[in-house]
């Protein structure tokens, strides 16, 4: 069996030995980055209605000295294929926490909360209640300004045990949001059990908001039923005033999207802070 393993070697496409030769690298790149801390955040904000900070989500990048910055599209999967993202996951979390509680010091950001991306793999570690407990406690921050985004393909096993987690965080005060909504696969039965804040309309939907009916009846749809769960509603990739004002018309109230300000490093955001309080 070896033999014929081996022997399979001489059909492979040499394109397909590329692939794997990239994949190699970039997993020993990534285990190096885990150790060389060239991991940042970058916050993108969230307003309400009449344009009022209310928070931010944390968006990680990787700065890595011969790709530059590196999106997480291109290395969040790898990473959740071969388990590093629990280290990452739990730099993500520290940085979150170490963030919040600069902010709790300003009187002009104190109000700010932070919402911050688990990997189902992560987010299913037995002793994560007690790693968020930690990082909480560690950087004495109000644990209500943290909020976790899941996404709703994580609900496809074992949903049970999610929440449970989730209740358990809860319970410490940590708020939770549905990121991606409409692109998976959530019963409503699950939904009505889950202690979930928010649901995030995928920005797929945003998009062509303005001209698609499927689309608006969608979200129209989302944001009733979310009333009537009484659950709040953020829309994200939100990138025109035309888009806005329909979705303030059918009752959405937080957003998030290029319109406010794309994702940016800590000081680009805070200025960003600045301008946006003239609202
Ligand atoms: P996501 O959680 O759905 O994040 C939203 C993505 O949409 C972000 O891409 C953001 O930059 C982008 N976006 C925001 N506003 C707009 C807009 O108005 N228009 C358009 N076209 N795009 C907009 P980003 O930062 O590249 O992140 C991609 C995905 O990577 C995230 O999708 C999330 O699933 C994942 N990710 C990011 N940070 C983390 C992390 O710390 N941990 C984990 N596990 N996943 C992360
Ligand atoms: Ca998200
Ligand atoms: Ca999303
Ligand atoms: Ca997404």
């Amino acid at each position: 069996a070896k033999k014929a393993g081996r022997n399979t070697l001489r059909f492979f496409d040499p394109n397909m030995q590329e692939v794997i030769n990239a994949r190699v690298e970039l997993e020993r790149d990534l285990r190096q980055a885990i150790e060389n801390k060239e991991f940042q955040l970058y916050y993108q904000l969230q307003v309400d209605g009449d344009g009022r900070s209310l928070g931010a989500e944390a968006l990680i990048r990787w700065n890595q000295p011969k790709r530059g910055l590196v999106s997480p599209f291109n290395f969040i999967p790898l990473a959740e294929e071969t388990g590093l993202i629990l280290p990452i996951g739990q730099w993500v979390l520290d940085a979150a926490c170490s963030q919040l509680k600069a902010w709790e010091q300003n009187p002009l950001t104190n109000h700010l909360s932070l919402s911050i991306n688990v990997s189902a793999q992560q987010f299913k570690q037995a002793d994560f209640v007690s790693q968020v407990q930690t990082s909480v406690q560690h950087h004495a921050i109000n644990p209500n300004l943290l909020k976790i985004e899941l996404t709703e393909s994580m609900l496809l096993d074992n949903v049970e045990h999610i929440i449970i987690t989730m209740v358990a965080l809860q319970a410490i005060g940590i708020r939770f949001e549905l990121d991606d909504f409409g692109t998976g696969y959530s019963s409503l039965q699950y939904l009505k059990k889950l202690p979930l804040q928010q649901l995030k309309i995928d920005q797929s939907f945003i998009q062509d908001i303005t001209e698609d009916s499927s689309d608006q009846a969608i979200v129209r749809t989302i944001i009733a039923m979310a009333r009537g769960l009484n659950i709040d509603v953020i829309a994200e990739g939100v990138e025109t005033d035309n888009q806005l004002a329909y979705l303030r018309n059918y009752g959405c109230n937080h957003f998030q999207g290029y319109l406010f300000g794309r994702p940016a490093p800590i000081n680009e955001f805070e200025t960003l802070l600045e301008s946006s309080r003239r609202y």
